[in-house]
């Protein structure tokens, strides 16, 4: 915990409150050797609110190029449900744009490898992604290589016209300068186009105690009510919004300029629940972390006692949330023999922070299989565990949030 005040990443003069410290975390990244997993740097990753606006942040956040650099693990389109999500996005904006086939230019910020991108081109949306670490995508859309922000939008749109539509998929809550984005967002959005973003959902994630989704390339939980406090700054505004299951509890979001769309009752609605939930108050979040840390004690304490037995516990697969949570538990090797993945990328090293060896899938189901399985993605559990019984696993699931627990089966 830091003693220097920390202002709140849009409000900017308003002191964030700390609320939870969630140790030291590395960043996602899986270390080849050893040596490597030795070298390996971590960070305090610790919540705050603001008490203004209600959102909350990571109190240091580490710079995205220090955690972005090298390799980078995740590919969306991994998981058939978060395909099916992207497909499912493209379709809606496929109909909404139905009446006016003559608007169809999208901008996609944070295209990873392409995903949305090819669903939108093969509904016959002429499309742009930008990302650092994009290139082309596997049907060959263009992507800008490079963060987005001001500068870089203003490039776009000195070679091409301004988007009907921009859409953002859970990158709005990474980028490390909020307000440098939103500019280059009204530079790059036509003046009565729309912004479609999806963030995951601070209500949902206080609901359900996912605080195993914060990490540190992920710095900002946003409400509505903080969405509109962040887009009001620069003219925008949200006129409707949808709750989506992706992620586990996700906000959609469309916003335009000020007064170009009519606001939906969808926003003000939502709107109410949240000014019932107090987002604005400690209290809140002093609940929030009192239950963290009985959740802590209550997971380490089944692990241990179920290895305490003898038994071999692995975890299956390695989102990031995995590494928050272990590293926040202190969960390692001595409790945990190996964390199972499918991506190649992953296999064969060393899981961030705890220093767990990562097998594959086959691995896991194979013959020399462990007696329990901790289903680290539990917001898709029913996926998973289907998955893992076609492959051969005999033994039995833990599910680690939101309340511990070995998953009774038929
Ligand atoms: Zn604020």
């Amino acid at each position: 915990m830091g003693d220097d005040i920390t202002f709140c990443q849009t409000c900017r003069d308003v002191p964030i409150i700390e609320f939870l410290s969630l140790g030291e975390q590395p960043a996602c990244r899986f270390p080849e050797t050893q040596e490597e997993a030795q070298d390996e740097q971590t960070w305090p990753l610790d919540l705050g609110f603001c008490p203004q606006c209600s959102l909350v942040q990571v109190m240091d956040p580490v710079h995205e190029r220090v955690l972005f650099s090298g390799e980078y693990h995740h590919l969306a389109g991994l998981t058939k449900g978060f395909r099916e999500h992207l497909g499912t996005l493209a379709d809606e904006l496929a109909a909404h744009q139905d009446s006016d086939p003559g608007r169809r230019r999208v901008i996609e910020i944070g295209s990873n490898d392409g995903s949305l991108l090819d669903a939108l081109a093969e509904r016959g949306f002429e499309v742009l992604g930008v990302d650092p670490c994009g290139s082309v995508s596997a049907k060959g859309s263009p992507v800008v290589t490079d963060y987005f922000g001001s500068e870089v939008a203003k490039k776009i749109v000195s070679s091409s016209r301004p988007a009907n539509i921009v859409v953002a998929t859970n990158t709005f809550a990474h980028v490390t300068n909020l307000h440098d984005f939103l500019e280059g967002l009204s530079t790059i959005l036509e003046s009565d186009g729309m912004f479609v973003s999806e963030s995951h959902y601070l209500p949902e994630l206080l609901h359900s105690l996912q605080y195993d989704f914060a990490y540190h390339e992920h710095s900002r939980y946003y409400s509505l009510t903080a969405l509109q406090h962040a887009f009001g700054m620069h003219g925008l505004e949200v006129f409707d919004i949808d709750l989506v299951d992706a992620h586990g509890g996700s906000i959609r979001v469309y916003a335009g300029f000020r007064d170009a769309h009519e606001i939906r009752e969808s926003v003000t609605k939502l709107r109410r629940e949240e000014d019932a939930l107090k987002l604005t108050s400690e209290a809140t979040y002093r609940q929030f972390a009192a239950r963290v840390a009985d959740h802590r004690d209550r997971f380490r304490t089944l692990v241990r006692n179920l290895a305490s037995d003898g038994s071999r516990i692995a975890g299956s697969s390695c989102p990031a949330r995995a590494v928050t949570l272990l590293n926040f538990c202190s969960l390692g090797p001595g409790d945990i023999t190996a964390v199972s993945e499918i991506s190649p990328l992953k296999i064969g090293r060393i899981f961030p922070g705890v220093h767990i060896p990562v097998i594959s899938q086959e691995e896991l189901c194979g013959p020399e299989q462990p007696d329990y399985a901790i289903l680290f993605s539990w917001h898709i559990l029913d996926e998973l565990r289907s998955r893992l019984r076609e492959e051969g696993f005999r033994g039995k699931f833990i599910v680690p949030l939101p309340e511990p627990h070995v998953l009774s089966e038929p």
